[in-house]
């Protein structure tokens, strides 16, 4: 859903990469690039504008940070208000403290409600619940008999009026089903309620009468995220219409740009608490607003990397070593040093797993061992600090003794001298490459 606001927001932030310094200038410039690739992704004017403000203020108002260049800082501002218009911390479900625990759906027709009730009811099956469905949408033909599908699928219990009994009231089955879901001791009940195609004032009314009756903990709106920014006119008319407590946003596996998710919390005021990405019952999961943000920005971990780095970073160490890689002065003493601050981050299979793309190097990184490396570090111990500034003068003598010294064998010396020459060359072209 967000592959393309993902693609220009990467690309923008990756023009930062390599500036030393960045001028506001530099940051009015990223800015308004973010602005078009919002409004391009359909985010609502208002979040936009909002938005822009609030990551110009932050990067020019930046702190200049040892751990962090100056394009981190930015995506690590751009992170934290994409995670802040997204909702913040995680929004759990209110629970009765006297079951049952209400929740009501409410939203237009087609939106996925029906599918969400059994979504919802199979995830709370999942964590232990004993979920009972309620079908009060008896306007749609089908509506009642979709609902029983879904709950048999689910494997959950559905409470429905009789067919053939006419048209029924809505109102007195959500009534009934709270006796029902006592009696047969359900802990949650939830209420499957009728759309229609467009915002109407009955459809209005009927769920609020449904909602004053049963008092539910929670009211969850559900909008087609595939809307666009009719998503955002409809959540404030069931705003003001009926009221909810949290949106579920559904369809987010579709192509659409995906500007409805990034609006409707900040313009409702009101938390996302779940997404469903397809037709299936699993295709569902609690909303996250830290992890959409780190996917929308499609950096794999990099983010976690950049608070680890910002918690371990020694600015003087980095500080020397950045300028030995420069000039291709690093010696063996710097890559131990290198080496012991880069394990103090974490075990190395961790900090490589957390870089995009590493998905694939899953069977290289089992590879990876702590051991082996405890051993570079020996055999670079059990050199003198000659040896250690200018490698080359290690001859075949010298090599016995290290490695007798380190209790390792010849060719260990050799293969750590010879992947020292390999890793100072890459680490310059490196260098050269992000304008270090
Ligand atoms: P309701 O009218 O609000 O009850 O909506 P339904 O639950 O009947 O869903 C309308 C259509 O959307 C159905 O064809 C569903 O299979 C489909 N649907 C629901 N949720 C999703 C989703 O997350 N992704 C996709 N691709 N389709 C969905």
């Amino acid at each position: 859903m967000f592959d393309t606001l993902s693609d220009r927001l990467t690309s923008v932030l990756q023009n930062l990469r390599g500036k030393g310094r960045l001028t506001d200038a530099d940051i009015d410039a990223t800015a308004r690039e973010i602005r078009i690739a919002l409004l391009e992704a359909d985010v609502a004017l208002p979040v936009v504008r909002t938005f822009i403000a609030k990551i110009k203020e932050r990067a020019k108002g930046a702190e200049v940070s040892g751990a962090l260049n100056p394009a981190q800082q930015v995506i690590k501002i751009v992170n934290e208000e994409l995670v802040a218009i997204l909702g913040g911390e995680t929004r759990r479900l209110n629970l009765a403290k006297t079951p049952p625990t209400v929740i009501m759906l409410a939203g237009l027709q087609g939106a996925g409600k029906t599918t969400l009730a059994g979504k919802l009811a199979r995830w709370l099956k999942g964590q232990g619940h004993a979920p009972m469905l309620v079908a009060c949408d008896l306007q749609r033909p089908n509506a009642v008999t979709q609902l029983q599908v879904v709950a048999e699928r689910a494997g959950v219990a559905v409470y429905a009026p009789e067919p053939g009994n006419g048209v029924g009231d809505p109102v007195k089955v959500a009534r009934d089903s709270l006796d029902e879901a006592r009696r047969a001791q359900h802990d949650v009940v939830i209420v499957d309620t009728a759309g229609r195609l467009g915002v109407d004032e009955e459809l209005m009314r009927q769920a609020s009468d449904i909602r004053a009756a049963v008092s539910p903990e929670e009211v969850l709106f559900v909008v087609d995220a595939m809307i666009g920014q009719d998503a955002v006119t409809t959540a404030e008319a069931f705003r003001d219409g009926v009221g909810f407590t949290g949106v579920v946003l559904t369809k987010l596996d579709g192509d659409a740009r995906g500007g409805a998710a990034l609006s409707v919390r900040e313009v409702t005021g009101m938390p996302i608490m779940f997404a469903s990405n397809g037709e299936k019952l699993e295709d569902f999961d609690a909303f996250h607003p830290d992890r959409m943000a780190s996917r929308i920005l499609g950096m794999g971990d990099v983010l976690t990397l950049i608070e680890q780095a910002e918690q371990h970073f020694d600015q003087a160490q980095a500080e020397k070593a950045a300028a030995k890689i420069g000039t291709g002065e690093l010696t063996l003493e710097d890559f131990l040093e290198q080496m012991l601050a880069v394990r103090k981050m974490g075990p190395i299979a961790n900090l490589l797993g957390m870089l995009p793309g590493a998905g694939q190097m899953k069977d290289a990184l089992a590879q990876v061992d702590e051991k082996s490396i405890d051993r570079l570090q020996a055999i670079i111990r059990g050199m003198t600090p000659a040896e250690r500034n200018d490698p080359k003068i290690i001859n075949a003598s010298r090599r016995l003794r290290i490695a007798k010294g380190s209790g390792v064998q010849v060719r260990e010396v050799n293969d750590l001298v010879n992947r020292f020459y390999d890793a100072k060359k890459m680490m310059q072209q490196m260098a050269g490459r992000f304008g270090m």
